[in-house]
């Protein structure tokens, strides 16, 4: 477990996965780095995901028109966060497909203040953003027929957020896994459950696919999907010793050696997931127990730069 484990230079662009299915690879799994997809049927063309700002969502849509002019029919959006959200309006005409909750929090979450944004990750341009919510909506289970090719969008209850879907292909084998899956890049559960993610792993591994495309990181087969699940686990005994012995968030987060985990991006996020467990360990509902994450970032910012963490 502790044996480590190096990090492999990935492939960034665009992959094709099978005959007319793609993913789309960020180089980075930092901070609003995120992966998204898209398939390419007889007639129209389905997308998984748009990005965190206009820019990087248009960089996107101009390599999918490399690939194909067909039209942009469909948006899967896997859950509501901004980096897999903010750029839905960049397929404008596009029929917009998320869990009934993540339409829910798009429309109830104020969008984070793009000027905000722009101090907090300068890297990126926040211009334009916006939350865009789905047109169709499911609970737990529904399916596109495409030429005959089955894309199943799987909901298996609280994980990553309250709201995460998953995107598989069974002819294929292949699970565009969303946010349940960060590879090589520290998994952030600000939102949801620690025990339901590992249960969404578990249903997920269940279905026996070849390729997993993670949100943040790169693709993977089941070994990439184990790896992350080895965080979740580590993480959630490592703080359940800590919550019994009546230490504090903070303290664990300080406390907690995260071993091979300390060289993925982003390691600061232990903060966030004790915030998490520690409502999960009081047996606190995800949908109504949520983090003050502004004041959670800015700590954890402090923190990180005190070298605390
Ligand atoms: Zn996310």
């Amino acid at each position: 477990m502790n044996k480590g484990h190096a990090i492999p230079t990935r492939e960034a662009g665009v992959k094709q996965l099978a005959p007319g299915v793609y993913a789309y690879i960020q180089a980075k799994a930092t901070w609003y780095w995120s992966n998204a997809g898209f398939i390419v049927g007889n007639d129209y063309v389905v997308v998984v995901d748009s990005l965190a700002t206009v820019d990087l969502t248009q960089r996107f849509r101009d390599e999918i028109r490399k690939i194909t002019d067909k039209s942009i029919r469909y948006l899967i959006n896997t859950h509501h966060h901004g980096d897999h959200t903010y750029g839905n309006h960049v397929f404008a005409g596009a029929t917009i497909i998320s869990h009934d909750r993540c339409r829910r929090e798009l429309m109830g979450t104020a969008i984070m203040d793009p000027g905000l944004l722009n101090t907090i990750f300068p890297e990126f341009d926040f211009r334009g953003i916006a939350a865009t919510p789905a047109h169709i909506t499911f609970d737990k289970h529904l399916t596109l027929q495409m030429d005959g090719r089955e894309i199943r969008l799987l909901h298996f209850g609280p994980g990553h957020t309250v709201d995460d879907i998953i995107v598989y292909l069974p002819e294929e084998g292949i699970i565009f896994a969303g946010d349940f899956i960060f590879l090589y890049s520290t998994p952030l559960g600000m939102e949801g459950s620690f025990a339901g993610w590992l249960k969404n792993l578990d249903a997920m591994a269940k279905l026996d696919a070849r390729v997993y495309i993670p949100g943040h990181g790169p693709v993977c087969g089941i070994e990439g999907l184990n790896l992350c699940r080895d965080y979740l686990v580590f993480v959630q005994s490592e703080a359940r010793k800590r919550f019994d012995k009546g230490l504090t968030v903070d303290e664990a987060a300080k406390d907690i050696a995260l071993g091979q985990f300390k060289q993925w991006p982003n390691h600061e996020r232990i903060l966030i997931n004790m915030e998490r467990l520690w409502r999960e360990f009081r047996g606190e509902d995800p949908s109504t127990s949520k983090l003050n994450i502004a004041e959670v970032f800015l700590r954890m910012d402090a923190m990180t730069k005190a070298g605390e963490l």
